[in-house]
């Protein structure tokens, strides 16, 4: 049976464009676990939206389970698989096919990398404003499916706010195309919504068109210290008042975690002394780069003076402020200092992160294999990660710590994913954030389009 399968694969993607017999195991299920052999039926990698239609109804007709690879660098579990499962691997499917400087769009299939997006709408002095660590890696694909966020949604929103256009298949194989480059569309039911944020489980995205915006000429940037969270709140309101719509990031650090990335093992140098309890990293993006950077420079030194940072430095090269922001983007050097590394991705209203997060931080070191408890995150978007070490990885431990850091959520009206999504791992707590009746309402949605479960079965729900 699966040898007949596989033939049928060979005959729609040609005997190049898949693994199998062995040869799978060369592939991995995440990024940052490459040496762990994938466990899969085949991986298979069409060139073509009609392929994976293709796929897709052979696979329904089947009823043979598919896992959806993008770039595998998401959070939850999302890419893992199993041993009967089929691996669709959008890798092939990369080709940016047009940027449109007057549209402002940029239309792609769903494969290629987020970086590769963000340089082909710089040739047309276009942005493409999401930015996140992964974005080397990250295929569109994934971005839309999985709703990402990362550093600037503060000022340009989700992936949602820039998805135009999407063309996704079907569980059964039909093509459901809706590739308009136009922003107003109250015709009925806005149905690519369906396919941002669902984690491939109710399609394969294979194209996408993208809003892009105008490219900001200027990107001045800061990392200041601060004594207590209050003053973390006042500053982000004090820096939104002033720069007038151009604050583009404001991600925060908790001391231990900006202590860890600038300190060896870690490559990076500290900016600013390892002293402070808080660090903010702050990044405005203008048109006039002269003053765009004396703006910031001076509501920095009022900050000073009005004591709501200790102390602050400003990026004054392309080289500063890539190293500057190196240290908040490449959080993979605190996953290193872990023996087992597990990620928090939730959202806190943004007066109650700082209190709670100590809450979070004592329980969680009175727990025995506990190593380190690193915070880190998007806080004017009210965002925390936490990337937790452990001695140990079993279900227990896991648990314990979910518990810890997911039991105060469903009270203050936070959410047990901001960001990442739930994948595999965070199904067990979808409760924390969403009433039993959404959930009934996703399950009917699933049903609905993939009524036999093939599609990245068991994810979210
Ligand atoms: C260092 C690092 C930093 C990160 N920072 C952020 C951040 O700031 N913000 C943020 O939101 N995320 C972040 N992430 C998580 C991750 O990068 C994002 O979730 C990203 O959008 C996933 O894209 P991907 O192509 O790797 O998708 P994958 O990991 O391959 O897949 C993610 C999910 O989408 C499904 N999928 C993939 N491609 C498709 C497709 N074409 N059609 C349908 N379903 C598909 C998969 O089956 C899976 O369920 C980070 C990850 C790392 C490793």
């Amino acid at each position: 049976m699966n040898q007949n399968l596989v033939k049928s694969l060979i005959n729609i993607v040609g005997p190049n464009n898949i693994l199998h017999s062995g040869a799978e195991k060369n592939r991995f299920t995440h990024i940052w676990k490459t040496d762990i052999p994938l466990e899969a039926l085949a991986v298979v990698y069409p060139k073509t939206t009609e392929e994976v239609s293709k796929i897709l109804k052979l696979c329904h007709s089947s009823k043979q389970e598919v896992v959806i690879h993008g770039g595998v660098t998401n959070l939850v579990g999302g890419t893992e698989t199993q041993k009967h499962q089929l691996v669709l691997a959008l890798d092939k499917m990369n080709a940016i096919e047009e940027v449109d400087s007057q549209s402002r769009t940029i239309t792609t299939q769903a494969g290629a990398i987020l970086e590769n997006l963000i340089d082909a709408a710089k040739t047309e002095n276009l942005l493409l404003p999401m930015s996140f660590g992964a974005k080397g890696s990250a295929q569109i694909g994934g971005v839309v499916s999985t709703n990402a966020g990362g550093l600037r949604v503060f000022r340009y929103g989700m992936t949602r706010q820039m998805v135009l256009g999407v063309e996704a298949v079907l569980p059964n194989g039909t093509i459901i195309s809706s590739l308009k480059k136009i922003i107003k569309d109250n015709s009925g039911y806005d149905l690519k919504q369906l396919f941002i944020g669902s984690e491939g489980t109710l399609g394969v995205v294979t194209k996408v068109i993208l809003r892009l915006s105008e490219a900001p000429t200027s990107r001045s940037s800061a990392v200041v210290g601060i004594k207590n969270y209050e003053n973390v709140v006042k500053l982000l309101k004090f820096l939104e008042q002033n720069l007038a719509g151009t604050l583009s990031g404001f991600e925060l650090m908790w001391k231990r975690t900006y202590k860890a990335m600038t300190t060896q093992p870690s490559h990076l140098t500290p900016p600013l002394a390892q002293e402070h309890n808080y660090y903010v990293f702050v990044e405005s993006l203008g048109s006039q780069a002269e003053q765009d950077y004396v703006r910031l420079e001076d509501l920095i030194g009022q900050a000073l003076e009005k004591e709501l940072i200790e102390d602050g430095v400003m990026a004054q090269s392309e080289r500063e402020l890539s190293s500057i922001w190196q240290i908040r983007e490449d959080v993979s050097v605190l996953a290193a200092q872990a023996n087992h590394d597990q990620h928090f991705d939730i959202s806190i209203p943004i007066p109650l992160i700082g209190e709670l997060v100590d809450h979070m931080i004592v329980e969680l070191e009175k727990l025995p294999f506990i190593e380190r408890v690193f915070p880190f995150g998007h806080v004017a978007d009210g965002n925390i990660h936490f990337i937790i070490g452990k001695k140990d990885n079993s279900a227990e431990i896991i648990d314990a710590i979910n518990s810890i850091i997911y039991k105060p959520l469903k009270e203050i009206g936070g959410s047990v994913s901001a960001e990442h999504g739930i994948g595999l791992h965070k199904k067990e707590y979808l409760f924390t954030s969403r009433s039993k009746e959404e959930i009934e309402m996703m399950r009917t949605l699933k049903k609905t389009f993939d009524p036999l479960n093939i599609l990245n079965p068991k994810r979210i729900i």
